[in-house]
């Protein structure tokens, strides 16, 4: 018998599968002899001997089923039946709800968010790492993630879509670097070198094969990334004998909750920078003419440690004795004492008063523009390049 073009395309489709979900050829196989309705891949065979053919509609469903992740415990029970749910599940996983609580679940470079209304939980694509669950409302108000039976729901949620971006990103890894042979052999997926042992740049961490395999290449103590990750201690003194195993405790496949809880409300944080702006912003706001919004922009602002900030105005550009009212009331919001001072330096465009005349910065740019073509001297020359 010759095999099909379709038969080619289905055992495609189990490697695929198999390398995605980091699994043996064999298991996929049967897996997806289980989505055509076999019991697995030799019944599926027999069939076709008979005259079983695949329909079109039932290939399409198996490059979506494909792409789909496994989930391990699903695969464990090896119930299909389960494992359908679970996919439809996921499927309709982009905006949902929970109970009365609507959430919308989607990817960020590799990090799987889950948000709703007052919270937030970030999976991050690194295995090793930690998910935080932010909460945005005050601590009296109601929010739903500190129920812990929604919170272990938008979790799960999260940590499968997790698993498929994984499963996405070793699928374009050779097999070796996320399935470790009996001698624990590993290939690095980006330098392609093998080793059963592997050394992290970033924390000087001892690494075995299945452990860095299991993490997808970041380190498990750390949570360098797979360029940190190297099969010899090049930049060790003593070939890496100092070096101390990575603990792990198995991330990916933990069954016990793991995650940070905070507060994502935006904390203040007044440094000089900002303090600056908000000043500079009111200056704006005192300014009448166009001469004086280009004092306020030119304006030195600065802060000092005694609660005082001091703004230093030109005084070709901002009237001397004139009161920058807001910027005041603002430096009294902030509690900040305010020196005004008043200096002559260069300024960036000779004729000042016209600033005072015009009612636009492009009036005042046309009249700049023809102050200096009648009045101005030529630009300096360039010197010629030799
Ligand atoms: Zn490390």
């Amino acid at each position: 018998m010759t095999e099909t073009k379709e038969f080619r395309r289905l055992k495609a489709l189990a490697k695929r599968y198999a390398r995605a979900n980091r699994i043996a050829q064999h298991q996929a196989l049967n897996l997806i002899a289980g989505e055509l309705g076999f019991p697995h891949w030799t019944k599926l065979i027999a069939a076709s001997k008979k005259g079983w053919q695949i329909a079109t509609e039932q290939m399409a469903g198996l490059e979506a089923f494909v792409k789909r992740p496994l989930p391990a415990a699903t695969f464990r029970n090896g119930d299909p039946e389960t494992m359908n749910r679970r996919f439809a599940y996921l499927d309709q996983a982009e905006h949902g709800m929970i109970g009365n609580h609507a959430y919308r679940l989607q990817e960020v470079f590799h990090d799987v968010i889950i948000a709703g209304e007052g919270w937030s939980i970030r999976v991050p694509e690194n295995p090793g790492l930690t998910p935080i669950v932010e909460t945005f409302t005050h601590q009296e108000a109601e929010c739903p993630v500190l129920d812990p039976e929604f919170l272990q729901t938008a979790l799960s949620l999260a940590r499968d879509r997790a698993v498929q971006v994984r499963a996405e990103i070793s699928a374009d890894w050779p097999r070796r670097s996320t399935k470790p042979d009996l001698s624990e052999v590993v290939r690095h997926p980006l330098s392609r070198s093998e080793s059963d042992l592997w050394f992290c740049l970033h924390c000087d961490g001892k690494i075995t094969g299945a452990q860095i395999a299991q993490n997808l290449w970041h380190c498990p103590g750390c949570g360098a990334s797979p360029l940190d990750i190297f099969d010899t201690p090049f930049w060790s003194d003593d070939d890496g004998k100092s070096f101390l195993p990575v603990k792990t405790d198995g991330a990916l496949d933990r069954d016990e909750p793991d995650f940070r809880i905070v507060d994502g409300r935006p904390k203040l944080d007044l440094n000089e920078e900002k303090i600056i702006l908000l000043i500079r912003s009111a200056l704006l706001d005192d300014a009448t003419n166009i001469s004086e919004k280009l004092g306020a922009l030119q304006a030195e602002i600065s802060v000092d440690d005694e609660n005082g900030v001091w703004i230093v105005l030109e005084e070709d550009l901002w009237p001397e004795g004139k009161d920058p009212v807001q910027a005041l009331a603002v430096a009294e919001l902030l509690g900040l004492e305010v020196e005004l001072v008043s200096s002559s330096s260069t300024i960036p465009f000779a004729w000042p008063g016209l600033g005072e005349i015009a009612s636009s910065t492009s009036e005042y740019t046309q009249l700049m523009l023809d102050a200096y073509a009648q009045y101005g001297g030529s630009p300096d020359r360039k010197p010629k390049e030799s």
